[in-house]
């Protein structure tokens, strides 16, 4: 596990900086008291970057004929739509080294799922909206973990957010500045069973592309890796596919174990499966035998701590 800060955007007004229109802020404990021995934070508040000042008119998104635009409450002819794209352009330049972003929720300019549309009459119109600024760099850098400090609060958005961050800045390090096919297949050695627990499709067609790397160049090879790995994580590890992980991870230590140990650590594994105790359980004997076992492709795996244990992501 690295002990070096992950590079983090954040919207400022989570770290409990005054930049919100009315002069507030939403400090966002989890981040400023427990995330941010992880997370290097880059503050962002675009409004105040392009210019809006603290405190300012209330804006939000508008559908129009033309698309979603970003107008002032009270003054729909004061228009920021183009100033917010065009500072979220130029900030994914800018940003391009983060492993992950924290977006404030519910705001015209970092809100990233189901933002309020108003239709001209000034009344709600659909949930079909994301803020500006957001959307600009999430289109621009596509691979980039996102989430919502709101959807935080869920123990399984959170775990599986905090899962790609890493797993993401493993990537940028260990292969992505100086790819080689070697480095490909070691990365993808180390999360063949996280890959199996969040998505088995992926599972199959990373084995393929991995099969066929001769017949391409490495970058292209890359660029289609990383997109299908972060694309199989972005699905939330289910207890069908953990449960799958942890027996074929149970396989490996079928001559190591005696009949009553092979017992337990199946109980447990059932147990896991049909809902009565969090992963953390089997996991923790699954770890205890492991250390008997002198094989590093098994320790190396991933699976085992895909972000560090004293956030206690896994007691679910
Ligand atoms: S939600 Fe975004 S734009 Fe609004 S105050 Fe926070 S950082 Fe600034």
């Amino acid at each position: 596990m690295a002990l070096e800060k992950i590079p983090v955007g954040v919207s400022q007004c989570l770290l409990g900086e005054t930049v919100r229109y009315d002069g507030g802020h939403k400090r966002s404990r989890y981040l400023t008291d427990q995330l941010n021995q992880y997370f290097d934070y880059h503050p962002v508040c675009p409004e105040v970057a392009i210019g809006l000042g603290i405190p300012r008119k209330p804006i939000r998104l508008v559908a129009t004929d033309t698309g979603t635009r970003v107008q002032q409450n009270d003054d729909p002819s004061v228009d920021h739509t183009d100033a917010l794209a065009d500072y979220g352009e130029k900030m994914a330049t800018e940003l391009s080294h983060l492993c992950g972003y924290i977006f404030m929720q519910n705001s015209p300019s970092c809100g990233v799922f189901d933002m309020k549309r108003y239709g001209d009459n000034g009344y709600p119109k659909d949930k079909h909206g994301r803020g500006l600024y957001a959307q600009k760099l999430m289109e621009k850098l596509p691979l980039l973990p996102v989430e919502e400090a709101g959807r935080l609060n869920d123990a399984g958005l959170r775990e599986n957010f905090i899962t790609r961050v890493y797993a993401y800045f493993d990537w940028r390090t260990q292969v992505e500045s100086a790819p080689t096919a070697k480095k490909l297949i070691n990365f993808y050695s180390r999360y063949k069973y996280q890959v199996m627990a969040h998505h088995p499709p992926s599972y199959k067609a990373i084995g393929r592309l991995l099969a066929d790397l001769k017949s391409r160049s490495i970058a292209e090879s890359c660029d289609d890796f990383i997109q299908e790995f972060m694309y199989a994580l972005s699905f939330q590890a289910t207890r069908k596919g953990n449960t799958n992980a942890l027996m074929h991870l149970r396989g490996y230590l079928k001559n190591q174990l005696d009949a009553a140990e092979k017992a337990e650590l199946s109980d447990l594994i059932e147990n896991y499966r049909l809902g009565y105790v969090p992963l953390v359980v089997p996991m923790t004997l699954l770890k205890h035998h492991l250390l008997k076992v002198d094989d590093a492709y098994l320790q190396s795996q991933s699976f085992w701590s895909p972000h560090p244990e004293k956030l206690g992501l896994r007691n679910i």
